[in-house]
């Protein structure tokens, strides 16, 4: 069987009240760039709602159309990895399953990619319409002070929606980290890759699935994958403290010979309160590192799949 030229690779996480529309609209651009040479993989991330349901029916509907069932919920980056790692296309289009991405930026990625040979095509976000106040503003941050932070050059206020080649993919899939910030990731591999700028849309339905907890854990993922910025951090507070440390005894030493030494509950609390908090700081950063060394070590796969439902079920890359 040859391989098909585009892969929709889409990680869903209770989105039954987006997935008919997706899967309209995600096979419309998809037939208006490749005729029928396509596949949608849809990949259920342990939902709690309808989703896994809806999605076999589809699928039994539809033979362009291939879901996934992970075991439980193992997380976006994980299960989008899980439909990365068994699509077979040429050309793979990674889109969330809300429709915050348009899946009509596809002919536009499609022709960026051809006119610029490049081999990853990655939607810059200029607006992004019914977030809040906060998400955007925490976005804007984040990225910024990542592409600070970071030793590889991550492209800001882009997520993971993205065109890329065979030969990138395979190079991303190269990668064995279980902690996975793909569209860093995407970024290391290198090859020629270029932005294209969107609009981001409201969610079509349902609500957000980042919770500020999962955000925090995205964003050390981001920080710790791809900078050692804050253990270089830890030890310059280590260097100033001894410094100060170093003018404080001077000045101790000094009271004590002058016989003159005793108020300074104030002073003496200060230094106790802040070096604690310091190196309380200092050891859960370094803390971020050495867990994610324990799970790396671990060695565990990335994801379990418990299902597959299509035509593909058995076909090519899927089902291995
Ligand atoms: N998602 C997932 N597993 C999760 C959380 C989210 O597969 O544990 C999917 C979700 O279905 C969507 C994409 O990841 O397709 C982005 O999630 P969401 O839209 O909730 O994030 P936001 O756009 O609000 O940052
Ligand atoms: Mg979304």
């Amino acid at each position: 069987m040859s391989p098909v030229k585009l892969s929709v690779v889409i990680p869903c996480y209770n989105e039954e009240a987006c997935l008919d529309e997706l899967c309209s609209r995600v096979t419309k651009a998809s037939t208006e760039v490749v005729g029928d040479s396509y596949e949608i993989v849809l990949v259920n991330d342990g939902s709690r709602d309808g989703s896994w349901a809806m999605m076999q029916a589809l699928a039994a509907k539809d033979d362009k159309l291939v879901a996934i069932n992970l075991s439980r919920n193992h997380g976006h980056q994980l299960a989008l990895t899980a439909g990365l790692d068994l699509c077979s296309g040429e050309r793979i289009l990674i889109i969330d399953a809300d429709l915050q991405d348009p899946p009509e930026l596809l002919p536009a990625m499609m022709a960026e990619m051809d006119r610029l040979q490049a081999d990853v095509v990655y939607a810059v976000r200029r607006a992004r319409a019914g977030e809040t106040a906060f998400k955007r503003s925490s976005a804007k941050l984040f990225y910024r002070s990542l592409s600070k932070l970071a030793d590889i050059e991550i492209p800001v206020d882009t997520g993971d929606f993205r065109l890329m080649s065979r030969r990138a993919l395979d190079a991303l899939l190269s990668l064995p980290e279980q902690a996975r910030f793909i569209r860093g990731m995407v970024a290391w591999i290198g090859f020629r890759q270029v932005p294209i700028v969107y609009d981001r849309a409201e969610r079509h339905a349902g609500r957000t699935n980042y919770p500020l907890s999962k955000m925090v854990r995205l964003a050390l993922d981001a920080v710790t994958g791809f900078s050692t910025a804050p253990l270089r951090f830890a030890s310059h507070i280590g260097m100033w403290l001894v410094a100060a440390s170093i003018l404080l005894i001077i000045y101790i030493a000094v009271g004590w010979l002058s016989g003159s030494a005793i108020q300074g509950w104030t002073s003496l609390m200060l230094v106790v309160v802040v070096l604690g908090a310091v190196q309380m700081f200092v050891l859960g950063m370094i803390g971020e590192y050495l867990g994610r060394l324990y799970i790396e070590s671990k060695r565990r796969p990335l994801y379990i799949v418990s299902e597959i439902a299509g035509r593909s079920a058995g076909d090519g890359r899927l089902g291995h």
